[in-house]
């Protein structure tokens, strides 16, 4: 089970609606399984078609995480017109076995539809997600 507060997934959605037609990514921080703190990185990808997270964002991020204790809790993106599923893709480049992937589909207008996997060695895992007050 992991732990998301309501006002970390508003920023992902809010996020998410701002970078149409593009994809969003960032990163969420805490302890353990419990997010806290939100970290949205500019997508480098050209045609926005897919995320790419801007490496000396993300490195500044990851070393800003160690000086303060807290964990990489999951690494976010949006997907403006497909459901809340890992494309191919995402199972490929994803390389933090540990890490939830969480993704917000824009697919459902008006109504937040967001999944978590854990994706180790190419399979996507569902898993069962808390939205805290
Ligand atoms: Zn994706």
């Amino acid at each position: 089970m992991w732990t998301i507060p309501r006002p970390l997934l508003n920023r992902i959605l809010d996020h998410a609606r701002r970078s149409l037609p593009a994809e969003c990514v960032g990163l969420l921080s805490g302890q353990g399984k419990t997010a806290s703190a939100w970290h949205p990185l500019p997508n480098q990808s050209q045609d926005g078609r897919r995320f790419y997270a801007d490496e000396s964002a993300l490195i500044q991020v990851l070393r800003q995480l160690r000086e303060t204790g807290e964990d990489l809790v999951a690494i976010y993106h949006s997907h403006p017109d497909s459901e809340a599923v890992p494309s191919l893709t995402d199972r490929q480049q994803a390389h933090y076995p540990n890490t939830l992937y969480l993704i917000v589909s824009l697919l459902t207008s008006g109504r937040l539809e967001m999944n978590g996997y854990l994706i180790q060695d190419g399979e996507a895992i569902l898993q069962e997600l808390l939205i805290s007050d």
